[in-house]
Order: C-alpha cells, then structure tokens, then sequence
C-alpha cells in the first residue's frame, strides 16, 4: 500500500509581486480552504515571503510556505544570502535546493547543495532536492549515472532517520519551461530507479516513505496522468503555478 501523502508545490522563480502575490493568495486560500487531501506548497520569492505567511497564518487553510533557496550557515558575512533560520521566522516549512537553474546560471555544485540539504534539516525545514539530466545526458542514456550522483552527494551525511523530512524532486532539465513533460512512463521508470538507490543508499523502509515529486512542464492537462503512476508521489510546478485557475485545477484533481 502506497503510505505517501502526495505533496504539489508551486515554484514561482523570480516572479509577483507583493501586491500579485497577495492577489494569487487570495484566491487560492479561499478555494483550498478546507482542501486536504494532498500537501500543498507555494514557494515566492523572499521579497513577498511576508506578505504570503500572513495571509497563511490568518487562514485556516492547510497550504504550507517554502522557500526557493537558502544558505547554509545560521548568520555571518554572506552579503546577499538568507539564513534557515530567517526562513523559520516568516514560518517556512519548506525550501527548494539544487534546483537545475541555480545549478546551471550560479554554479552550485553537489557539495554545496547537500550542505543546504543538511542546514534545512538542522533547522526543521523539509528540503526539497532537485535532481535531474540534461537533454545530452537522456540522449547518450546517461540518466542513471546522473541522478545516482545527484542523489549519492546530495544526501550525503542525511540521517537516516530524517531522510523522510527531505522531498525529492525528479526535473529533468529538458523538461522545464520547455513546453516538453517527461510522459507518465519516463516518469515511473526515473522514480522508480530513485526509490530504489534510495534502497541502496538507506534501507528499503526509509525509501517507501520518501517521498518523490515530479517537475518539468506539468499542466492542468498532463498532471493527472504523471500522478497516477506509482512511484510519482506529487508535483513540483513552475509555469503553471503561476496562474492560480491552473494550480487549483491541478491540486482539486490530484
Ligand atoms: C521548475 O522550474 O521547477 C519547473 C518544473 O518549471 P516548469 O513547470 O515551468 O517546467
């Protein structure tokens, strides 16, 4: 029996404003308001960070607050950066790490990521890792190597006992904002092999509670399909969590 609760979050990247925000935010709490069923995650940007948990702690919705991104130290000369723990204080409960786009336009590595990873959890933050090939790697059928390194570096040092506080999100790169999902069976045959190097890195239990979102072009139209597969335990959404009509379809559908 499938034990996990599907989790859909809305990745906004560098988009809305505060007042756009705000707008989206109430719209979506009044139609989630006594939604449940999955686990549902919005991740602005910092600057309406504020303004989202607000509306949140007023509400009595169960939708959660994430974050795009965190450094990992608790305070000190890092001009520009943002704390776990000034996460905590706008009531964050999740926070994106290694996304592909930061992976690519800033350079972070994997050993960068999983001390994010590790700084998350340190403050009770679930991370959300992302993982994923390019189009090159797809095409040469170097996918595994890809996401078993992704995997391998990026929970490196996880105690096995919060490897189920951390999400792990599949996003192929030729898959984002490129109009191109990865069909339900590409999907299934990637989660598949990330649950079971999950089984190789930890144990066969730790790996049927983790639970595994996928990301890359999803819609209102394709998501009910990738979600039925198995191994797809929720949806990491970029593009189309950014209208709100098309984020509540996904979720009321889920
Ligand atoms: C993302 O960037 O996390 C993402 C999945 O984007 P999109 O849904 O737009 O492909």
């Amino acid at each position: 029996m499938n034990i996990r609760k599907k989790i859909i979050a809305g990745n906004w990247k560098m988009n809305k404003t505060v007042s756009e925000a705000k707008a989206f935010m109430q719209v979506l709490l009044k139609e989630l308001e006594e939604y449940s069923a999955s686990d549902v995650v919005v991740c602005p940007p910092f600057t309406a960070l504020q303004s989202v948990s607000d509306l949140l702690n007023q509400s009595a919705s169960q939708v959660r607050l994430g974050a795009q991104n965190l450094f990992p130290a608790s305070h000190g000369a890092y001009t520009g950066e943002i704390s776990p723990w000034m996460l905590r204080e706008f009531f964050c409960h999740y926070v994106i790490v290694g996304h592909s786009e930061r992976r690519i336009h800033l350079g972070e590595t994997d050993i960068f990521i999983n001390k994010k990873v590790k700084a998350a959890l340190s403050a009770s933050l679930h991370p959300i890792l992302c993982i994923g090939e390019n189009f090159d790697e797809r095409q040469q059928g170097l996918w595994k190597e890809k996401i078993s390194t992704q995997l391998q570096l990026g929970l490196k040092e996880v105690e096995e006992q919060k490897l189920a506080d951390c999400i792990i999100a599949y996003e192929p790169i030729w898959a984002i904002g490129t109009g191109k999902n990865a069909t339900p069976e590409q999907a299934q045959e990637v989660h598949h092999f990330i649950r079971e190097e999950i089984t190789r890195l930890f144990s066969f239990q730790s790996a049927q509670k983790v639970r595994i979102q996928y990301g890359g072009s999803v819609t209102a139209e394709n998501a009910q399909d990738l979600l039925l597969c198995p191994d797809v335990d929720g949806l990491l959404i970029g593009g189309a969590s950014l209208d709100v009509r098309s984020f509540c379809s996904i979720i009321l559908n889920s």
